[in-house]
């Protein structure tokens, strides 16, 4: 491992003056992601920044509803906030789903919006990978693609974009609040990750320099249902083959409101439009649900070794999108 400099930070504008916005410079949290990357070879900061010290570890219902998280709120304490269990039930769920205990106490919020692919290639310093080093090609594109993403690929880029939580803010709709050196500015979560097209190495809208300080979650839709489904190769600290986050409002037997998104499958955290187009105003039922998925995964590009998991994210939609109807429906015959 190389070695590198090391020093903490009081305050949000302390934390971007000694960032400096220098490519050389990292902030780090948890130390997850980074420290892995690090030791990988992957990742070479020459110096980091430590936001632990930040005062952005609370969790506030704003006086509009919305939720808003500190960026340093711990993935364990998000997952068991009394807020998030009564009001964002999948994003609790999504939580739980990843990693296991010990890495989700020290995993915090933006460090897992801001966690990188798991594509073997792209943790490999040896492997040709676009992402990590742009021109160099991607060695995923004809080998073990088993893991890889099918929908937003491009000929350049097959990574899958590993977050849980982050597909549970996808589809309950969120806004970042970022601050540099330029100040502070805000932009949706469904904006924020990019597609890889032909620059695979730029994966989100973060300028040099510039700190995540909060998310806020957009307000609650009223009496709806919610759950997670997570598909992968065993029960637990294992990323997902596929996974659905849906919430939906169901009044009559028919569903008012739908949002849908995915996990596993794509390049970014995938909030799937097509599908909720296909759930709006239809019968809360298998064939409204098997509509949606096959409008979801219409344009999904397998390779070699991938192709199995269109058909696994299809059944993922239908049996989330059934889960999340009963809940609502439960919730419907409480109120
Ligand atoms: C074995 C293992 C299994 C895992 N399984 C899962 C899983 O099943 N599901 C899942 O979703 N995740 C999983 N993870 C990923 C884990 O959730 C992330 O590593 C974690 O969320 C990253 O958070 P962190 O605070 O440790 O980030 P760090 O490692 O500290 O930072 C990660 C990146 O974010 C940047 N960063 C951190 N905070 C900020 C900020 N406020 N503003 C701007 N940039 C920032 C850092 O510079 C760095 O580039 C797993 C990780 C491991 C090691």
């Amino acid at each position: 491992m190389r070695s590198f400099a090391y020093c903490t930070a009081d305050d949000v504008s302390q934390a971007v003056t000694k960032h400096g916005a220098d490519d050389r410079v990292a902030y780090v949290a948890g130390g997850t992601t980074l420290l892995d990357l690090v030791k990988l070879d992957v990742m070479r900061p020459a110096q980091l920044v430590d936001i632990n010290r930040l005062p952005l570890d609370e969790v506030e219902t704003l006086d509009d509803g919305r939720l808003r998280i500190g960026a340093t709120v711990t993935n364990t304490d998000l997952a068991h906030h009394p807020e998030v269990k009564a009001h964002y039930p999948l994003l609790s769920q999504a939580l739980l789903a990843g990693a296991s205990t010990q890495l989700r106490n020290m995993a915090t919020t933006a460090g897992n919006v801001m966690q990188r692919t798991r594509c073997p290639y792209y943790r490999d310093a040896s492997a040709a990978c676009n992402r990590r080093e742009p021109g160099s090609g991607c060695d995923a594109m004809h080998g073990i693609n088993r893991m890889h993403a099918v929908l937003g690929v491009s000929d350049q880029c097959i990574a899958t974009h590993p977050s849980d939580m982050c597909i549970a803010m996808a589809a309950i709709g969120a806004t970042l609040t970022l601050e540099g050196p330029d100040g502070k500015r805000e932009i949706a979560f469904n904006d924020f990750h990019r597609l890889p097209g032909d620059q695979p190495e730029k994966e989100h809208e973060l300028r040099p320099g510039e700190l995540i300080t909060h998310i806020t979650l957009d307000t609650p839709i009223e009496g709806a249902g919610a759950y997670y489904l997570k598909l992968r190769d065993r029960a637990s600290y294992e990323f997902a083959l596929a996974s659905a986050g849906a919430i939906v409002a169901v009044e009559d037997g028919v569903i008012r409101e739908a949002r849908l998104a995915l996990g596993g499958v794509a390049t970014k955290p995938w909030r799937s439009h097509e599908a909720e187009l296909a759930l709006h105003d239809q019968p809360a039922a298998v064939s409204t649900f098997e509509m949606a998925a096959e409008a979801a995964m219409q344009d999904a590009v397998p390779h070699e070794y991938n192709a199995f998991k269109i058909p696994l994210a299809r059944q993922a939609i239908v049996r989330a999108l059934r889960e999340a109807c009963r809940d609502a429906e439960n919730a419907n015959q409480q109120r």
